[in-house]
C-alpha cells in the first residue's frame, strides 16, 4: 500500500497527511502544498490518495520517481462503486460518492500512520472531521478555487436558510456580505436546482467548512483584497463560525516535458516568435459541444494567429465529459476537427491531442494568450506567467472566475454569445483572439498579468505573505510535534 518510505532523517520532522479528492484540478494544488511542506518548511507528509476511478493523468502525476524525499504517496484501496453511479450520474454526485466510499478505510489507514500533527483535506473530504475527531488529528481545508468562492460557500447556508425559491429565480444577483455580488447567470451549475443531488452534496460539505481547524486558499492578497477583507472583517463572517483563513497561493506544479508529444509542442514553440502563439486548453474535465468544436476550430484558423490546442473528443452531454478520465483517451483529432483544418493551419498550430504540457507551454515566451475554462488553477498559471486570457467558463464555479477576470482583475477577454445561438460563433472568435494577441486591449491585459505575476513571485518568497503564512502554520505543528 505504501509507496516509497521516509528516511530516518525525515522522523524527527512534524507528519502531516494530505488528502485530495478526485480530479487533477483538487490532486494538482494539494500535491503541491504537500512538496512545498516537504522542501520549505521542514514537515514530512504522506499524501493519501483516492485511487477509485483515478485518471491515467492522474496516476502518472502521483508517479513516485517525481516527488522530493519525505513525501510519500499512499493509495487508499480502490472501492467498487459501479451499483452507486452510472452514465447518468452528474459530476459532483459521482465526486462525492467515490469519497464517501474510497473514505471507508480512513481511520485505520491514519492509525497506521501514527503520530500526525495534522489532517488537510479538500473540500469535499469532510468525511474526515468525525474520524479525525476521533483520533484527536486537527484537520485544515485547503479550499482549492477562489476566496471570493469560499465567501460564497460560507454565505450559502445562510442563503438555504432564508430563501424559498430557487436561486436561478432570484430577482437580483447575489450579495455575498462584503464582496461582489454574484450574478445569477455566473451561479455554478450546482446551486441551479436545490432539488437534486449535486445541490445537497455541495451545501453538505460547505456546511461543514467551519469544522476545520484552519482553511488553506491558493490566493493572495494582492490577487483578492476585497474578498479576504470580507471574510477576517465582515460582521456576517465574524457572527457566523468561521475558521482562520490563511493565503499561501498561488501554489503552482513545475512540469517536466514527459511524453514525446510534449517535447514536440515545446520544440515548435521554440520556433516561433515571442508573445504570438495562444494556448488552448479547458482544464481536466472541459469539453465542448461538435458544433462549438466547429467554430472554435474555423474561428482560429480565421484569426491567422499561431495556437496550440489541446484537442478532446466533443460531447454534447457534458461539458465536463473527461473529468474522470483525462489522459485516458488518446484520439486522433482529425477523427473531430473541421476536415482539412490541421492542414490547412499546418506551421501556424498544432493539436495536441486529451492533456497538454499547460504550465510549460505557459511559461514559454512564445506564449502570448491563453484560451482557458477558468479554472482555478489555470487562473493561477496564465496569471503567474504574465500571461492574458480568453475566458471560456464551461461548469462549476468558472462562470465566476470569469467574471472576475474581466471585470475585477482586468486580466481576460469573454467572447459574446448572440442571443439565441447556443455556441460562440466563428467570427467573435476570430476577434477576442485577434484582440488579446495583437490589440491594444491585450497589450493592457498582459500587463496587468505582468504586474500580479512579480507581485505573485514576492508573495511566496521568504518573507513574502503568503510564505509566511504558511510558515505560522507550521511553526505550530512543530511547537506540538516537539
Ligand atoms: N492541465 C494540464 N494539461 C492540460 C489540461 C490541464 O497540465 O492539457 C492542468 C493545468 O495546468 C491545471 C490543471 O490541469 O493545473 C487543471 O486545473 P483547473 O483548476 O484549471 O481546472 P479543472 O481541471 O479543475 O477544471
Amino acid at each position: 500500500m505504501v509507496d516509497g518510505g521516509i528516511a530516518e532523517s525525515e522522523i524527527m520532522k512534524p507528519h502531516v497527511a494530505v488528502l485530495p479528492s478526485p480530479g487533477l484540478g483538487h490532486v494538482i494544488p494539494l500535491l503541491e502544498l504537500a512538496k512545498v511542506l516537504v522542501v520549505h518548511h521542514g514537515v514530512q507528509v504522506s499524501f493519501l490518495n483516492i485511487t477509485t476511478e483515478a485518471s491515467v493523468a492522474q496516476n502518472q502525476l502521483l508517479h513516485p520517481h517525481t516527488l522530493p524525499p519525505g513525501l510519500r504517496v499512499i493509495d487508499l484501496p480502490p472501492a467498487d462503486i459501479s451499483t452507486l453511479v452510472s452514465e447518468e450520474t452528474l459530476v459532483l454526485t459521482r465526486l462525492c460518492i467515490n469519497v464517501e466510499e474510497s473514505l471507508k478505510p480512513l481511520k485505520s489507514v491514519l492509525m497506521e500512520l501514527g503520530k500526525l500533527q495534522a489532517l488537510v483535506i479538500d473540500l469535499f473530504c469532510t468525511q474526515a472531521f468525525e474520524i479525525c475527531n476521533e483520533l484527536s488529528i486537527p484537520t485544515y481545508t485547503f479550499f482549492t478555487p477562489s476566496t471570493s468562492f469560499l465567501a460564497f460557500s460560507l454565505y450559502l447556508p445562510t442563503l438555504d436558510r432564508d430563501v424559498d425559491c430557487e436561486f436561478i429565480d432570484l430577482p437580483a444577483p447575489v450579495q455575498v456580505p462584503g464582496c461582489t455580488p454574484v450574478r445569477i447567470d455566473d451561479l455554478l451549475d450546482q446551486v441551479r436546482n436545490r432539488k437534486i443531488d449535486e445541490y445537497r452534496w455541495f451545501l453538505l460539505h460547505v456546511n461543514r467548512l467551519p469544522m476545520a481547524a484552519g482553511i488553506f486558499l491558493n490566493s493572495w492578497e494582492d490577487l483578492e483584497p476585497v474578498s479576504f477583507k470580507a471574510i477576517r472583517e465582515h460582521p456576517f463572517y465574524q457572527k457566523t463560525p468561521t475558521p482562520p483563513v490563511h493565503p499561501i497561493g498561488p501554489l503552482l506544479k513545475r512540469d517536466a516535458a514527459t511524453t514525446e508529444s510534449d517535447a514536440e509542442c515545446l520544440a515548435w514553440l521554440d520556433e516561433q516568435p515571442s508573445n504570438s502563439v495562444l494556448f488552448v486548453a479547458l482544464g481536466s474535465g472541459g469539453t465542448l459541444t461538435a458544433a462549438q468544436l466547429t467554430e472554435l476550430a474555423w474561428g482560429l484558423e480565421m484569426s491567422r494567429q499561431r495556437f496550440i490546442v489541446v484537442a478532446r473528443k466533443p460531447s454534447d452531454a457534458s461539458a465536463s465529459a473527461t473529468f474522470f478520465n483525462v489522459g485516458g483517451d488518446i484520439n486522433d483529432p482529425k477523427a473531430y476537427l473541421p476536415e482539412g483544418f490541421l492542414e490547412r493551419t499546418k506551421g501556424v498550430g498544432m493539436a495536441v491531442p486529451s492533456w497538454g504540457p499547460q504550465e510549460l507551454v505557459l511559461g514559454h515566451p512564445s506564449t502570448g494568450a491563453f484560451l482557458s475554462h477558468c479554472g482555478w488553477n489555470s487562473t493561477l498559471e496564465s496569471i503567474t506567467h504574465g500571461i492574458p486570457m480568453v475566458a471560456w467558463p464551461l461548469y462549476a464555479e468558472q462562470r465566476m472566475n470569469a467574471t472576475m477576470l474581466v471585470e475585477e482583475v482586468g486580466v481576460a477577454v469573454k467572447p459574446v454569445v448572440e442571443p439565441g445561438k447556443g455556441v460562440v460563433e466563428r467570427e467573435e472568435i476570430e476577434r477576442v483572439v485577434r484582440m488579446v494577441l495583437e490589440g491594444e486591449e491585450g497589450k493592457v491585459m498582459r500587463r496587468r498579468a505582468r504586474e500580479l505575476k512579480v507581485k505573485a513571485e514576492k508573495t511566496l518568497n521568504f518573507g513574502g505573505s503568503s510564505y509566511e503564512s504558511l510558515s505560522r502554520v507550521t511553526k505550530e505543528w512543530k511547537a506540538q510535534h516537539l
